[in-house]
């Protein structure tokens, strides 16, 4: 089964408008369960558009977005809303963590917010800070942490509703070239173990070819390899 089909998505800017700019012209995207798909794309080529549509967050001016089975192109905005809590995960190259709590609260409050109870949340989060290697830092506030540490946190919050689908935009390309393979490794870590699927752009090829397929978006439209 595919957990994300974006199916002949078109998508301009200033329609109509003398500026008018077509970045996506009847693109298709299919992500089978369990995939790791690398998306590679030249600055400008349409990258945070087409994972905006594909995370609900934007809508294409043609064409469908299926997750898990369900069609939520022309969905309301509390029924994409609840898509995006329950069913993806966003990382992004700068970790949005909250300043003021915790690690473990970081990954704690967005599974309160989806419904879960407190002590299945905290048990969740010290499971995946266990699992990037951080069951030492819980307690400590982003501010404490290493910009790698601190993206380990955002990798584990992003997992925090256990998503059927990862998005990540350049997940480590605030760090430095070292670090970013080390929490590369971790994120991929992370992702196999829990047979996660995931979209990753990233402009790092050696990065890209540890994934399952590498997608290269050029001309408003995806090519393979
Ligand atoms: P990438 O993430 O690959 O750098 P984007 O998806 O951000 O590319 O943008 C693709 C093209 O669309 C760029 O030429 C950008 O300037 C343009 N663009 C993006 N967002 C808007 C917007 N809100 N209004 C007008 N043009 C936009
Ligand atoms: P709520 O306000 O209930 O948290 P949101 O729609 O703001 O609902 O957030 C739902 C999910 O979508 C969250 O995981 C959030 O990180 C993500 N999200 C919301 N807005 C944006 C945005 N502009 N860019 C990237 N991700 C976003």
């Amino acid at each position: 089964s595919d957990v994300l089909i974006c199916e002949g998505i078109a998508k301009s800017y200033n329609r109509g408008k003398p500026n008018e700019i077509t970045v996506l012209k009847g693109l298709d995207l299919t992500i089978p369960k369990g995939q790791v798909t690398a998306l590679v794309a030249p600055s400008g080529a349409g990258k945070s558009t087409l994972l905006h549509i594909a995370g609900l967050l934007d809508t294409p001016d043609a064409g469908r977005v299926v997750i898990d089975g369900e069609d939520l192109t022309g969905a309301r905005d509390g029924k994409r809303t609840a898509a995006r809590r329950e069913k993806l995960g966003f990382v992004y190259q700068f970790h949005h963590l909250l300043p003021e709590f915790s690690a473990a609260e970081n990954i704690i409050l967005p599974q309160l917010a989806n419904g879960a109870g407190r002590a299945d949340a905290e048990a969740r989060a010290a499971d995946l800070l266990g699992r990037v290697g951080l069951s030492a830092r819980m307690d400590h506030r982003p501010s404490a942490l290493s910009g790698g540490e601190q993206q380990r946190v955002a990798f584990c919050r992003a997992l925090a509703n256990a998503p059927s689908l990862l998005l990540a935009d350049e997940p480590t390309g605030n760090l430095d070239p070292a670090t970013s393979d080390t929490v590369f490794d971790v994120l991929m870590g992370l992702v196999r173990e829990t047979g996660l699927s995931a979209l990753i752009a990233t402009h790092n090829m050696e990065l890209a070819a540890k994934m399952d397929r590498v997608l290269r978006l050029e001309n408003g439209a995806l090519t393979e390899g």
